[in-house]
């Protein structure tokens, strides 16, 4: 049986809040064995919790989106590097990181917090997941200066080029690859996929967004990563059952789950 993990959902997002037990069930039977759910400011990051203590095989990420930076302030902060310490089921900070393709908070709000959530990231010892949109030069250069290889942790949805790929592998980063990877017009992420060294490649959904291909235009869901990863097994060359088991090994490993 092939085993698969979802290395970023959004699951408690009100987009599954009338049927998530059916989404549930259909991601562990197409072998999704474990899913990180990702919050994106204090309330979803509560919520993240909330949902990966009823639930054995989801994990939770706690954290401050780029898009709600410029809302986080101190008591906010504060609130997040509480609930990262409150439960051994938050595995990760973040999501944290720059999206400079929508600027919907100001770039220095953004540096700021992302910048304290890497901080945070170093105290509590754990990975912390990134977003870059746009905005790589600056994302790669914060990643240097606050040595994230000290707590390692992933470039979500990866989107860059070779080139990227590269120094995101120097900072000691895995890259996990989404649905863009199955469109006609995935650009250089068919090239990215096959340099990656089997231990630092991991897959996720970002659901409910990004939808593979076959599915857009619908709500996405774990139980889809079936399709990119049969996508990235192809661009590899290798069997299905290698790129399951060694993407879900990876995943493990840097969550420090068994
Ligand atoms: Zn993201
Ligand atoms: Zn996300």
């Amino acid at each position: 049986m092939t085993e698969l993990f979802d290395t970023h959902a959004h699951l408690h997002f009100p987009e599954f809040a009338t049927d998530l037990d059916a989404v549930l069930e259909r991601a562990r039977a197409a072998g999704v064995r474990h899913m990180v759910t990702i919050g994106t400011d204090v309330e979803t990051s509560r919520a993240a919790i909330e949902l990966a203590l009823q639930h054995p095989d989801i994990s939770a990420a706690v954290g401050v989106h780029p898009h709600e930076a410029a809302g986080a302030g101190e008591d906010a902060l504060a609130e997040i590097e509480r609930l990262a310490r409150s439960s051994p089921k938050v595995v990760a900070i973040g999501e944290t990181g720059l999206d400079f393709f929508r600027n919907l908070s100001p770039r220095e709000s953004q540096e700021r917090v992302f910048r304290w959530q890497l901080g945070l990231s170093r105290r509590v010892e754990k990975p912390v997941i990134v977003h870059c949109r746009d905005a790589h030069a600056e994302t790669l250069a914060i990643l240097a200066e606050e040595d994230v290889s000290r707590t390692g942790g992933i470039m979500h949805c990866f989107s860059g080029d070779a080139d990227v790929a590269h120094r995101v592998l120097d900072l000691g980063l895995m890259i996990s690859i989404a649905g863009p990877v199955t469109y006609p017009n995935a650009r250089a992420l068919p090239e990215v996929v096959r340099l990656l060294p089997k231990d630092r490649l991991v897959i996720e959904t970002d659901c409910p967004f990004l939808p593979p291909q076959g599915y857009r235009g619908k709500r996405n869901e774990p139980s889809y990563i079936a399709v990119t990863a049969a996508r990235v097994a192809e661009l590899r060359g290798e069997p299905l059952e290698l790129t399951a088991e060694q993407t879900t090994a990876a995943a493990r490993r840097l969550f420090g789950l068994p």
